[in-house]
C-alpha cells in the first residue's frame, strides 16, 4: 500500500497527510532545499509565497467555512494554522515561518511518510498526487503538456474580477447582446460621459500592485490590464471594453457614452465577470474604482482581478470532483494548478485528492463531496465540463448549492449555508 506525492506545498502536504493517516505509505517528492522556484525562499514546507493571511476565519465567508470543513475532516494545515495564528481581526493570519516550520515537523516525524528531496521531471504513472504548484518547474511542466496535449495547460498572465449577480444593480443596468446578436446574454453597465471622465481619472491614478521580480517578465505580454490600456488615452477605453455601439439602452433607446459588460462565469449564472477587466490594481483600489460604475456601486467581488505566472491544466475537461485525471491510474492534481485559487483552496484539494486516493488504494468507495459543501463547490467548479474559459477560482458561496428559499440578509443567507455544509461534513463522519 503505497502512493507518491509530488511536492510538500500546501496540497502536497495535506494530501500526504491524509493518505498516510489512513495507514498508507507514502514517498513525498520536494525539490527544495536543492532547487527553488523563482517565488520559494524557505526551506520549509508548505511555504506562504506571498501574504501570511489565510483569510477570513468567519462562517459568513466561504473561506471560513473552507477552513471549518477541513477542520472538522482532520486538516493538517488547518491543525497548523490554528496553533500558528497572529492577531489580525476576522482573518486568519499565521506566523509565516513558524506555519512552515510546524508543516514540515508534522510531515518529517509522520513515520509512514517518506521525504526524498528531488525534483521530478517525468510523469508518474500510477496512484500519485502531482501537486508542484503554480511554477511546476519546466520539465514536469513539459510532461504533463504531453499527457494533457497542449491547448490543455494553461498559462496566463492576467485575469478581471468576477462579481456576485445578486449584488450587482440592475436598475442601472440592463441585459442585451450587442447589435442584438445572440441572447440577452450580457449584463450591461451604462455611463454617462460624466460618469465615464470621473471614473478613466480614478482608473488611471489608481495604486498598482507590485510585480514581483517572478512575474516581471511576463506580466504584460498577453492580455493588456485595463489600466494599462487606460493610460493610452482617455477616449481608448470607449473603443475598447466599454465600447457603447450596438447596446442601446432601454430606458433611452440611444447608445449610452459608455458600457462595462458582465459575462456569465457559471453555470449557474451566479457570477459574471468584468468582460475586459484584467488587471493589476490593488484589490481595495479594484473595489473603489469599479465601484464607481454606477451598476457596480454595491457589487460584492467574489475574486479580484490577478496577475502572476500561474500554470494550470484545463480541469474541467481532464478532471473529475476527486482532482483524478480521466481515464488515469490513479493520478491525481491537487493545488493551485487544477485551477483553484489560493492557499486553503490549494489545502482543500489536496484534501480531496489524498483521501480518494487513499481510498482507492485500500479498494474502498470514492468520496465525492456534494456541492452543498464548500470543500464540493470547489471540486465541481473545477471538473465541470460546463465551464468554459476556464480560470483560476477562490472559493465562494456563488459555486455552491442554493439554500432553496429566500433570505434577504446576506450575512444570515451565507450564515445558514455554512451550518448546512458543517451538518453534511458531520455526516459524512469523515
Ligand atoms: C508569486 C505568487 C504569489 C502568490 N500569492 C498568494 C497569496 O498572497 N495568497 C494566496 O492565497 N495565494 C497566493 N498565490 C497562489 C499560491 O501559489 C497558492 O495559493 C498556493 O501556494 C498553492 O499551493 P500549492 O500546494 O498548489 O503549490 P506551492 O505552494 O507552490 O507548492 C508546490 C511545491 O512543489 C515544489 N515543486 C515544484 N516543482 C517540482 C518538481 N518538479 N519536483 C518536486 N517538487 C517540485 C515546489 O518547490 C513547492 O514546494 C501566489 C502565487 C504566486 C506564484
Amino acid at each position: 500500500m503505497k502512493a507518491t506525492v509530488i511536492g510538500a506545498g500546501l496540497a502536497g502536504c495535506e494530501a500526504a497527510w491524509q493518505l498516510a493517516s489512513r495507514g498508507i505509505n507514502v514517498t513525498l517528492y520536494e525539490m527544495k532545499p536543492k532547487k527553488f522556484t523563482p517565488a520559494h525562499h524557505y526551506e520549509g514546507f508548505a511555504e506562504l509565497v506571498c501574504s501570511n493571511s489565510l483569510r477570513s476565519d468567519k462562517l459568513e465567508n466561504a473561506v471560513g467555512l473552507l477552513k471549518e470543513e477541513l477542520r472538522r475532516m482532520g486538516s493538517l494545515i488547518m491543525m497548523c494554522a490554528d496553533e500558528c495564528r497572529v492577531p489580525a481581526g476576522g482573518a486568519l493570519a499565521v506566523d509565516r515561518c513558524g506555519f512552515s516550520d510546524l508543516v514540515t515537523k508534522k510531515i518529517k516525524e509522520n513515520s509512514l511518510i517518506e521525504v526524498i528531496e528531488c525534483e521530478i521531471e517525468k510523469f508518474p504513472e500510477e496512484n500519485t498526487v502531482i501537486a508542484t504548484g503554480p511554477l511546476t518547474t519546466d520539465k514536469l511542466f513539459a510532461a504533463i503538456k504531453e499527457i494533457t496535449k497542449e491547448e490543455n495547460l494553461y498559462f496566463y498572465d492576467a485575469a478581471a474580477p468576477i462579481v456576485t449577480l445578486e449584488s450587482v444593480d440592475m436598475s442601472n443596468a440592463y441585459r442585451a447582446s450587442r447589435y442584438g446578436k445572440g441572447d440577452d446574454d450580457y449584463i450591461n453597465c451604462p455611463m454617462t460621459e460624466q460618469e465615464y471622465r470621473d471614473f478613466w481619472n480614478e482608473l488611471v491614478n489608481a495604486e498598482c500592485a507590485e510585480i514581483s521580480s517572478v512575474d516581471k517578465e511576463v506580466v504584460f505580454e498577453g492580455c493588456m490590464p485595463v489600466e494599462t490600456m487606460a493610460k493610452r488615452g482617455e477616449d481608448t477605453l470607449l473603443f475598447g471594453p466599454l465600447k457603447p455601439v450596438g447596446l442601446p439602452d432601454p430606458k433611452t433607446g440611444k447608445d449610452p457614452y459608455a458600457v462595462v459588460q458582465l459575462r456569465q462565469d457559471n453555470a449557474g449564472g451566479t457570477l459574471y465577470n468584468l468582460v475586459g477587466f484584467q488587471t493589476h490594481l490593488k484589490w481595495g483600489e479594484q473595489k473603489r474604482v469599479f465601484g464607481m460604475i454606477p451598476a457596480l456601486r454595491n457589487a460584492e467581488f467574489v475574486r479580484y482581478g490577478v496577475m502572476h505566472r500561474n500554470t494550470f491544466i484545463n480541469s474541467p475537461e481532464l478532471l473529475d470532483a476527486k482532482y483524478m485525471l480521466k481515464g488515469s491510474k490513479n493520478i491525481y492534481f491537487a493545488g493551485q494548478m487544477t485551477g483553484v485559487e489560493g492557499y486553503i483552496e490549494s489545502a482543500s484539494s489536496g484534501f480531496v485528492a489524498g483521501l480518494n486516493l487513499a481510498m482507492t488504494i485500500l479498494g474502498k468507495d470514492e468520496i465525492i463531496f456534494p456541492d452543498s459543501t464548500a470543500t464540493g463547490a470547489l471540486s465541481h467548479y473545477v471538473s465541470n465540463p460546463g465551464v468554459k474559459n476556464f480560470q483560476p477560482m477562490n472559493v465562494n458561496f456563488g459555486i455552491m448549492e442554493p439554500l432553496g428559499m429566500k433570505i434577504r440578509k446576506k450575512q444570515e443567507k451565507n450564515r445558514k449555508l455554512s451550518e448546512k455544509a458543517l451538518e453534511k461534513i458531520e455526516e459524512m463522519k469523515l
